[in-house]
Order: C-alpha cells, then structure tokens, then sequence
C-alpha cells in the first residue's frame, strides 16, 4: 500500500469524486459568458470584451488587496446576470463547468435580491437559476459527468431583508433550495442582526449556514453558532484563534473551538479565495493543515471560481502541494462535506456509498497497479 503517500497527480485529482459547499453563482461564470452576456444586454462598463483579459482582469482585481476592486468585480458579474435568460444560462455552465471538474454534488449560493435591477420578481430568479441548474445536469450527464446541484440562497446582511429571503428559500424547498445563507461585510453587521430570520428558518426545519470568521475573528463565529443556530459556519478561518499550539506540536483548544470540534460543526474553508482577501497570509500558512490534524470538520471550497481563477481541482492541487496532501486527505475532505451537505441523510449516505468511496477506491488500485512490485 505504499501508493497511498503518494501525492495524487493533477489528472487523478480531477478525476476523484468532489463535493462543493461553498461556491458563489456570481462568482463562477466563465470569462468569454461574461463578455458575451454585456454584448447581448447592452452592458458597457466591462474593463475589457477580450476574453483572455478579462479573465485575467478579475483575478488581478481580486488579488489586488483592494476592497472596492474586489467589490468592482462582482458589480460587472451581477451587472450581466439581471434578465431570466441570463441566470439560466449562468446556472447551466455552473453546473457544466463543475461536473466537468469531477464535482459529483454542488450547493451553488447566491443572493436573489442582486438580480432585481431589471424588474425580475424574487421568485422568477429562483425559478430561473434552478432551470439553468437542471439543464446543466442534463447537459452534463449527456457527457458523462453526473452531478447534482443544490440551491443556496443568500441574505445581505446590509440590506435588512433576511427574512424575505428565507422565507423564498423554503417556499422553493422542494424544488432544489437546500438552505440559507447570511453573506456581506462582517465588520458592523453581526450576524445577530437578523435573528428574526434565522428563528423563522428554525421553527420551519429549515438548514442555514452563515458566513463567519472570514474577516472577522471568533465573536463572529460564536454568535454565528450560539444566537442564531447556524449548522455550518461559512470559512469560519478564525477559530484557529482560539487555539494554542505549542512548541512540541500539541494543541491547546479554547472552549469555543472546543465545542466548533465536539460538535463536528463544519467549516466551509476557501483556500486561494482566504487567501486573496486576507484572511490566510499564503495557502502553505492555511489553518486547514492544522485543522485537518485536529479533525476539526474542515472542507474544501472554491468560493469564487472566476475571481480565484480556481476550480476544485485546482484547490486540492494547491493542498496537496503544500502539504503533501494524498487520495486518502482527498477522500477525508470529500466525506467531510458529503456528510454536511444540506441534501437528506439518505440522499447523502447513497453518494458516499455508490459514488464517493468507489471512486476513490478505483483511483487508489489504479495507482497501485501503475506501480508494479513497489508495494
Ligand atoms: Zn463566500
């Protein structure tokens, strides 16, 4: 078995089975869709229409360490993304795109009330972006590549409509929205602010995640989890600040992460996208190495796969690099999230059964196998 602390070559990480729990819809459109969705609804603030630019322009925008380019690249995201045809069109080549990236099941988030510019009623976007996701699981079971995407929907927490939202998360329950989700500035807009909401998600059996402990440290994490009941806590990087880690390698955990690891609470990690907004100084200093050695319930994101210029894959390359990360990390990861999703415990456990663990034991005895008389 001496393959299995072999480091996963690129082609067998895009191959093993991925599961994505935290992935913004207006963070994930290709370039070229981007360019051509301006061209179509008259949209002219682009920096650029040349697609390899353009690509290009968002990932400098986002590594900029500049707040308001970072912000910049989701006005032109959102700005293309305000007609029906549009959120079918984004939503189908998300679900492409990560099924083709050997993604096997996906919650996708965005906030509905971003794409009322155009006059679009809350509901209609709903309806649109989960037509666009049943197309591009058509679409991507036609080539071979099966997926299944759920639905997130996000509440700004500067815009006071928290409730509204959850409200259309569960009206749309059944039709694909798996749960609820706060995002925005963390900095003045605790998460307590919108407790109404996040008690109506409760009284209605409802899953909720809340992004917390990105920018701001465990406070935001504790009200997260102890006022408004979130299940999993969206990055959640801080609570590494509530551990002390000695010089012999042991590990001191204060009570909040005490009870974040007892609780098998799950962290929605975004490597390169932590990185990129400061929250981790480089992916070799990540937490998530440290985390993943206590068996905090990490998982491994994307986040904003066009500003990152990342995909899942390309996540797990960067993982495996620094840390020399196997199939075996690969497949903890995976199980991890699979047992997070917000998707129905059996619906969960037939993924981990017919498809996650068969497929990482097929990788793993093809490793073996194109290493002969090495085990
Ligand atoms: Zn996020």
């Amino acid at each position: 078995m001496l393959g299995q602390s072999e480091r996963p070559t690129p082609a067998q990480i895009r191959r093993a089975p991925k599961v994505l729990l935290h992935d913004h819809l207006d963070g994930g459109l290709r370039p070229s869709t981007v360019a051509e969705l301006a061209a179509e609804s008259g949209y002219d603030r682009l920096p650029t229409t040349d697609t390899a630019e353009l690509g290009r322009w968002f990932r400098d925008a986002a590594d900029s360490g500049s707040l308001e380019r970072y912000l910049e690249t989701f006005s032109h995201t959102v700005g293309v993304m305000q007609t029906r045809e549009a959120l079918v069109r984004v939503a189908a080549e998300a679900a492409e795109d990560l099924a083709a990236d050997g993604v096997v099941y996906a919650e996708v988030r965005y906030a509905p009330e971003l794409f009322q510019e155009r006059g679009l009623g809350l509901d209609e976007i709903v309806e649109a972006v989960q037509e666009g996701f049943a197309e591009g699981e058509r679409r991507a079971a036609a080539d071979g590549n099966r997926v299944i995407v759920r639905t997130l929907l996000c509440a700004m927490r500067q815009n006071a409509r928290a409730t509204e939202i959850a409200e259309l998360a569960v009206r749309h329950r059944d039709a694909g929205v798996a749960g609820f989700d706060i995002a925005g500035p963390e900095a003045g807009f605790p998460p307590t602010r919108n407790l109404d909401a996040f008690e109506y998600l409760r009284r209605q059996n409802a899953h909720f995640t809340i992004h917390a402990g990105e920018a701001f440290g465990l406070p935001s994490i504790w009200e997260a989890i102890q006022h408004c009941g979130a299940e999993r806590l969206g990055h959640g990087v801080r609570i590494v600040d509530d551990i002390k880690v000695h010089d012999d390698g042991s590990a001191e955990l204060g009570r909040l992460a005490q009870y974040v690891r007892d609780r098998r609470m799950p962290l929605e990690m975004c490597p390169s996208s932590n990185v990129q907004t400061g929250a981790a100084e480089s992916i070799a200093a990540h937490p998530i190495s440290l985390l993943r050695r206590l068996r905090f319930r990490v998982t491994v994101n994307t986040d904003n796969r066009l500003m990152s210029g990342t995909s899942m894959s390309e996540e797990f390359e960067k993982l495996s690099e620094a840390f020399g990360y196997t199939l075996d990390d690969m497949q903890w990861f995976t199980l991890n999230a699979m047992k997070s999703a917000f998707l129905p415990f059996d619906e969960r456990i037939a993924l981990i059964d017919d498809v996650i663990k068969p497929g990482y034991a097929a990788l793993r005895s093809e490793h073996l196998f194109r290493t002969p008389g090495r085990a």
